[in-house]
């Protein structure tokens, strides 16, 4: 089987311009996640990011890419309409992606799935559990049931999501929030898998459970099939005789 081809697409703004960011991620979260997915075998991992020609949406990117990872935070509306959706195309037409964190807010990610990403979020060092709630499910493989991380960003419930085809995780926040932080759905062709942890600040993108799940992810969502286009072919020539 040939390596599944990855982009992960990243903002890359808040590592070059805050220093707490830098820290943490010092060549980009983007280049933090194509490393442990390069590190696992089978998957080849390139990045872009939204300064590069076609703000890292470039059709020839696309094209060979099986999965996108996508970070995104501070700069939704700054990606463009077309890039947006492209995107969706692309899902619809069987790319899998897999939404990181913030990129609830996303252009992809509202219209692929036609609601807001509304969600409620507090900055306040708080410890996070994450329950497997689905273990059967592939993106839950080799995870434990549960497991702590020291600090992440609060998110909360109610979610601005359509009910999802399987919720794989839950999470559980100090200040008692919870949230539905892994969920998976199908557009058309595509898979798509959301997953909350990774605030730019906190180095969680080195969890060794977290970075699992994202490699489970992008294996889980390689695509079935690639559509050529979205065209409604006029298939004029009947397979049987017609009367
Ligand atoms: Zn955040």
């Amino acid at each position: 089987m040939s390596d599944i081809r990855v982009t992960v697409w990243n903002e890359y703004q808040d590592e070059q311009k805050r220093e707490e960011v830098a820290k943490v991620y010092p060549n980009g979260l983007h280049v933090a996640i194509a490393d442990f997915l390069n590190r696992e075998g089978g998957i080849k991992a390139k990045c872009s990011v939204i300064t590069d020609p076609d703000q890292g949406f470039g059709e020839e990117i696309l094209d060979s890419t099986d999965v996108m990872v996508y970070w995104a935070h501070m700069l939704h509306h700054i990606v463009e309409d077309k890039f947006a959706q492209r995107l969706v195309d692309r899902v619809q037409r069987g790319m899998g992606i897999v939404f990181l964190h913030s990129a609830h807010r996303s252009k992809a990610f509202c219209r692929l799935l036609g609601t807001s990403g509304r969600l409620s979020w507090r900055e306040a060092e708080e410890r996070c559990r994450v329950w497997a709630v689905n273990p059967q499910h592939p993106i839950a493989a080799g995870v434990p049931l549960q497991f702590a991380i020291d600090c992440e960003e609060m998110y909360s419930e109610p979610f601005g999501i359509p009910n999802p085809d399987d919720t794989v995780f839950i999470s559980w926040f100090q200040g008692g929030n919870v949230f539905r932080s892994g969920v998976t759905f199908h557009r058309e062709f595509g898979k798509i898998f959301y997953f909350q942890p990774g605030h730019e600040t906190y180095p969680n993108y080195f969890n060794k459970d977290i970075q699992r799940v994202i490699i489970n992810a992008v294996k889980w969502a390689v695509p079935a099939v690639r559509i050529p286009d979205t065209e409604c072919p006029n298939d004029t020539e009947p397979l049987e005789k017609l009367n």
